[in-house]
C-alpha cells in the first residue's frame, strides 16, 4: 500500500499501539456514550495521556513526546478507526483545537500548566470561537473581555462548543476592542471553574452524538492576565493558524472513515442476494465503490503533501482548505451511497452505517463550512 512509502517501522509501532486502544479501550463502549450523549472525558484521556497520546507533537518540556506531523498523522488515522465519529472528534478537540496556539504563541506558564495537563490528559479543553450570531463570520463575535488591572473581565456566551459540559479550560477568542478590523481579539486560556462560567444548556444533536455539544455563557468572568495567549490584539491571528491544525484534523478522519465505510459495505453486498446473485456482482454498484475508493487515495495523497509541507516549514491554508472541501464532500457521498447499498436495512438505528451517515454530515459544516474553505481557496488563488 502506498502509505507504507512514507511510515517507518517507528511510526507502525505508534500506529498499533493506538489501533489497539481504539479497539480495546474506545470501540466496546461507543454504544453507550452514544446512547448518553457523551464519553466520559476525564477518564478517557487520563488513559490515553498515560500513553502519550495526547502530546504526540508537543515539547517533551511540557510532557509531550516531541515527535513529527508524520506520528500525528498515524494519530489522527487511527482514531479514525473509531465506529463513531464522536469520539475521534472530541480527542481531536484536545490536541489539534484547543492546544495548539498554547503550544505556538502561550507562555511559558500557560504550557506549564495548561498545555502539560492537556497531555496527560489530567485537563479536558475545549475550542471556544462559535457565538450565536457569529460562526463563518469569525469576525462578528462579541464576546468582549474588558481589561482590568491585572484581570479581564469576560462578558458574552459562545455556542455549539465540543468537549463543553466536560471541559476544565476553554481557548477562547474574545473581542479586546471595538475597533474595527482583525487586531481587536484576543486568545485565552479560559479555565472553567471560575466564578461566572456557566453551561446554559447541553444541545441534542442529529450526530456525533458520543460527543457533548455546550452552549456556554460568562457573567463578569474574571480571566486573569496571565492567561491571555500571546500578544493582546493578536488572537483572531492566532485562531486562524491553529484552525489549521483543526482542519487537517478532519482529513485522516475523512480518508479513514469512508475507507472503513467502504469495506464494511463491501462485506455485507458480498452476502446479500438480491435477483439471485450477491449484489456485488452489479457493475454499477463496484464501479461507484471504485470511484469513492480513488478519490480516497486522492485525498490521502494530498493529506501526505500536506504533511512534508508542514514538515518542510511551509504554509499549507490553500491545501488544507482543500482537503477539508473535498473531504467533506466525499465523506458524505460515501455515507449516503453506502446507506444505499444497505437498502432498508441501513435505515435502521442499530446499524453502524446510519450513524456514520449522521456524522459525516457535520464535516462540511464544523470548523469551517465548506463555502468557507471555497472562498479561503479561492482568495489565495487571487480571484
Ligand atoms: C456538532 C458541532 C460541533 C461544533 N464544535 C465547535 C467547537 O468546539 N467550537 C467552536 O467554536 N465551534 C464549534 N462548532 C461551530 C461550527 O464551527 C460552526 O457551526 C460553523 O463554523 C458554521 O457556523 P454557523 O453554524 O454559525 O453557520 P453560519 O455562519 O450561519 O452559516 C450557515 C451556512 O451558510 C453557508 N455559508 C457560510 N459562509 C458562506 C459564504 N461565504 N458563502 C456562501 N455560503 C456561506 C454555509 O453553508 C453555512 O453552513 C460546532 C458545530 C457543530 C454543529
Amino acid at each position: 500500500m502506498s502509505a507504507n512509502l512514507y511510515f517507518t517501522k517507528e511510526h507502525e509501532q505508534v500506529r498499533k499501539a493506538l489501533r489497539d486502544f481504539v479497539t480495546k479501550r474506545i470501540n466496546p463502549f461507543v454504544d453507550e456514550w452514544e446512547e448518553k450523549g457523551a464519553a466520559p472525558l476525564h477518564d478517557l484521556f487520563k488513559e490515553m495521556g498515560e500513553l502519550g497520546f495526547l502530546g504526540i507533537r508537543y515539547d517533551e518540556r511540557y510532557g509531550g513526546l516531541g515527535l513529527d506531523y508524520w506520528y500525528e498523522t498515524v494519530m489522527l488515522e487511527e482514531i479514525a478507526r473509531a465506529r463513531c465519529g464522536g469520539v475521534p472528534m472530541a480527542i481531536a478537540v484536545q490536541t489539534n483545537m484547543a492546544t495548539p496556539a498554547i503550544a505556538e504563541f502561550g507562555s511559558d506558564y500557560l504550557k506549564d500548566k495548561y498545555l502539560r495537563a492537556a497531555i496527560r490528559g489530567e485537563m479536558v479543553g475545549a475550542i471556544a470561537v462559535t457565538e450565536p450570531d457569529a460562526g463563518s463570520d469569525v469576525a462578528a463575535l462579541r464576546t468582549f473581555a474588558r481589561k482590568e488591572g491585572d484581570v479581564y473581565v469576560l462578558n458574552g456566551s459562545k455556542t455549539y462548543i465540543t468537549n463543553g459540559t466536560q471541559a476544565d479550560f476553554l481557548t477562547l477568542l474574545a473581542r479586546t476592542s471595538e475597533a474595527p478590523g482583525y487586531h481587536s481579539f484576543s486568545l485565552f486560556v479560559v479555565p472553567t471553574a471560575l466564578p461566572g462560567f456557566k453551561i446554559s444548556r447541553k444541545l441534542d444533536k442529529l450526530g456525533m452524538r458520543s460527543s457533548d455539544t455546550a452552549e456556554l455563557y460568562f457573567d463578569d468572568l474574571r480571566i486573569p492576565a496571565e492567561n491571555r495567549i500571546g500578544q493582546e490584539g493578536e488572537g483572531f491571528i492566532y485562531q486562524m493558524q491553529q484552525f489549521q491544525h483543526e482542519r487537517f484534523s478532519a482529513l485522516p478522519i475523512c480518508y479513514i472513515g469512508a475507507e472503513e465505510m467502504i469495506r464494511e459495505t463491501v462485506a455485507y453486498i458480498k452476502k446479500r442476494i438480491v435477483f439471485g446473485k450477491p449484489l456485488i456482482k452489479k457493475q454499477v454498484l463496484r464501479h461507484r465503490l471504485v470511484d469513492w475508493l480513488s478519490e480516497i487515495e486522492c485525498l490521502r495523497q494530498l493529506t501526505y503533501h500536506i504533511v512534508r509541507l508542514k514538515m518542510a516549514g511551509q504554509d499549507a491554508t490553500k491545501e488544507i482548505s482543500m482537503g477539508k472541501l473535498i473531504g467533506g464532500r466525499l465523506l458524505n457521498q460515501v455515507a449516503d451511497g453506502c446507506l444505499q447499498m444497505y437498502g432498508g436495512l441501513g435505515f435502521m438505528n442499530e446499524m453502524h452505517v446510519s450513524r456514520f451517515f449522521r456524522d459525516a454530515r457535520l464535516i462540511s459544516i464544523g470548523a469551517g463550512a465548506s463555502e468557507v474553505m471555497s472562498d479561503i481557496i479561492a482568495k489565495l488563488e487571487g480571484f
